[in-house]
């Protein structure tokens, strides 16, 4: 089955509203400047909750293909909870992606495999498409248990989903020490693992839904770095940090096939 490659930038806490406009402008021109086709890849960014109004009038007025999301959700659909975001709430703005259990909110706001279920859940409930983030850290990956970690992750964060709903989720391994840090991981490190879940997927549900899901590889990936990992079998794209800030290198990221 083909899989259409997502190339999703993932800005974090970077960004204001008009320093935004100023990026997916830049970014719609360069991926329409390019001599080459990137047609057959989605681009879809992921900004700070304050700039997606701002990002959806850019994308809606000027019918851009670029698609947009957030980068995390409330488990919660609305009420007193002070500071949340609801799914309902992004819906609204016309997001089609929301980042879900990316490891800074695993690791600085305490988010357990169980609340990242619960919010994967939410993503669903409100018609948007989780980006569902798992990844080792360096210790785990030294021990050489990177796999059995990562589809532990899996398991429980798929765990409360129907079939249905797995079969449209989008799967982004990030490991935690390429995350940020230049050491990206080999090729071959992206495909053993994003190889393992989709054999994990197939276990869990069918070799059918197995083959419909995307999985990504997330972890400092560059213009550079990107055609040698996308020509693992089983990675069907990127979830881009640092490089998702500058808008022709991004682009030339989106064009990995050129
Ligand atoms: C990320 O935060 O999801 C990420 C992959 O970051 P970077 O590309 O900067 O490593």
């Amino acid at each position: 089955m083909s899989r259409t490659p997502l190339m999703a930038g993932n800005w974090k806490m970077n960004l204001d509203h008009i320093e935004a406009t100023h990026l997916v402008q830049k970014l719609d021109w360069s991926l329409q400047d390019a001599k080459h086709d990137y047609g057959s890849v989605e681009v879809a960014v992921c900004p700070p909750f304050t700039d997606i109004r701002t990002v959806q009038s850019l994308v809606d007025g000027d019918k851009m293909s670029i698609k947009y999301g957030a980068q995390d959700l409330s488990v919660h659909d609305s009420g007193a909870y002070t500071g949340e975001i609801s799914g309902a709430f992004l819906a609204k703005l016309g997001c089609t992606y929301v980042i879900v259990g990316h490891s800074e909110r695993r690791e600085y706001h305490d988010e357990s495999d169980a609340v990242v279920a619960d919010k994967l859940i939410a993503a669903y409930r409100y018609g948007l498409t989780p980006i569902f983030c798992c990844g080792e850290g360096l210790e785990v990956r030294k021990a050489g248990n990177q796999v059995a970690h990562v589809l532990d992750q899996v398991r429980a964060g798929l765990s409360q989903l129907t079939p249905e709903q797995v079969r449209s989720v989008v799967i982004a391994y990030e490991p935690i020490w390429a995350i940020g840090t230049g050491e990206v991981a080999t090729p071959e490190d992206a495909q053993e693992v994003c190889g393992a879940i989709r054999g994990e997927l197939a276990e869990l549900y069918s070799g059918d839904t197995a083959d419909g899901i995307r999985i990504l590889y997330g972890g400092s990936v560059k213009s550079g770095n990107i055609a040698a990992i996308m020509a693992g079998p089983d990675v069907d794209g990127a979830l881009v940090g640092g490089a998702s800030l500058d808008a022709p290198e991004f682009a030339a990221i989106c064009r990995y096939q050129s």
